[in-house]
């Protein structure tokens, strides 16, 4: 293997690698970029492991603004049981710590719908483009159609989530109108109803999808980090009134405070969204540094850092 991962300028800058999904091997994903034991290794071996840093270290220095080049860190967002099980104990051969950045809502007994529905469409079709035929034809049959001509136009002149080289156009097409047009309450009746359809139960999938609090305690004691990524994991916490905005890091901050007995003081923003007010109030909860999950804020404050989605590093590899 002749490519550098430091070749591209840009990942000089110190910053996150971004992991979600992982499987065992043989085992049908259920997410795309979802990645087994083996592909972890070969990433972390492909950056090398003396440029990850301990997650403490790494904290510390992002603190001091002593961060240098090449110093990279591992994060894990979205509290998923599937990072506990395949992602942990490569991370302990190595000796590497990470942060973990966890929604605190699934650990209440409150499934997320998102990551179901991710399930969902996964496991019951054989690929993205055909679970959205299906999306399509809902929401087309649906009282809120003429969200989807008046905006289509928008996205297709639009590069939302290019960064993401694993999504498909459709996949981005979804996720466009899942988090920038419909409301989360638009989004969840048009995917219930093909789920009933389908005569899913969602109890039954989320069962077995989130870490508990006995996992984050294990992690905590480990030297891991544990950091907010909102209560509930809204797809556009930017676009929440401050109150809402305020009580969902409250929620999770007070979780993860009263599990691991640690105040949290780094966060990941869910699906890249915050505004100014959301810095204020993250600043009020003692919150030092912030991620962000892709490079394009150049010149970023310390609640910004970038962070690059593994994908692109499977790339390479490839
Ligand atoms: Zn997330």
């Amino acid at each position: 293997m002749n490519s550098n991962y430091f070749d591209n300028e840009n990942r000089l800058i110190p910053h996150g690698v971004m992991f979600h999904h992982f499987h065992h091997e043989g085992d049908r994903p259920y997410a795309q970029g979802s990645i087994t034991s083996e592909q972890f290794q070969k990433i972390i071996e492909f950056i090398g492991p003396k440029n990850i840093l301990p997650a403490n270290t790494w904290l510390e220095k992002a603190i001091n603004k002593e961060l240098r080049e090449k110093e990279i860190c591992i994060t894990l967002d979205d509290s998923l049981k599937c990072q506990m099980e395949i992602a942990y104990p490569v991370l302990q051969k190595f000796g590497i710590s990470a942060f973990w950045f966890v929604f605190s809502s699934v650990f209440k007994g409150q499934a997320n719908r998102l990551e179901i529905y991710r399930y969902f469409y996964n496991i019951y079709f054989p690929n993205f483009d055909e679970f959205y035929e299906v999306f399509k034809k809902y929401f087309l049959m649906s009282s809120i159609n003429y969200l989807y001509d008046d905006n289509i136009n928008l996205f297709l002149k639009s590069d939302y989530l290019k960064e993401f080289v694993h999504y498909s156009e459709k996949e981005r097409e979804y996720r466009f109108y899942r988090d920038k047009i419909l409301n989360r309450k638009e989004f969840e009746n048009l995917m219930d109803g093909i789920l009933d359809d389908y005569g899913v139960d969602i109890n039954t999938i989320a069962k077995d999808l989130w870490m508990n609090d006995h996992d984050l305690r294990k992690l905590s004691s480990n030297d891991h980090i544990i950091g907010l990524h909102s209560f509930s994991h809204p797809t556009n916490i930017a676009q929440l009134d401050i109150n809402k905005q305020q009580q969902e890091y409250m929620k999770n901050k007070e979780h993860i405070l009263s599990v691991t007995s640690k105040e949290p003081i780094t966060v990941s923003h869910p699906c890249c969204s915050y505004n100014n007010s959301t810095l204020e109030i993250l600043d009020h909860l003692g919150i030092k540094i912030g991620f962000r999950s892709n490079f394009q804020k150049p010149n970023h404050s310390l609640m910004e850092f970038p962070r690059v989605d593994h994908s692109h590093l499977l790339l390479e590899l490839n």
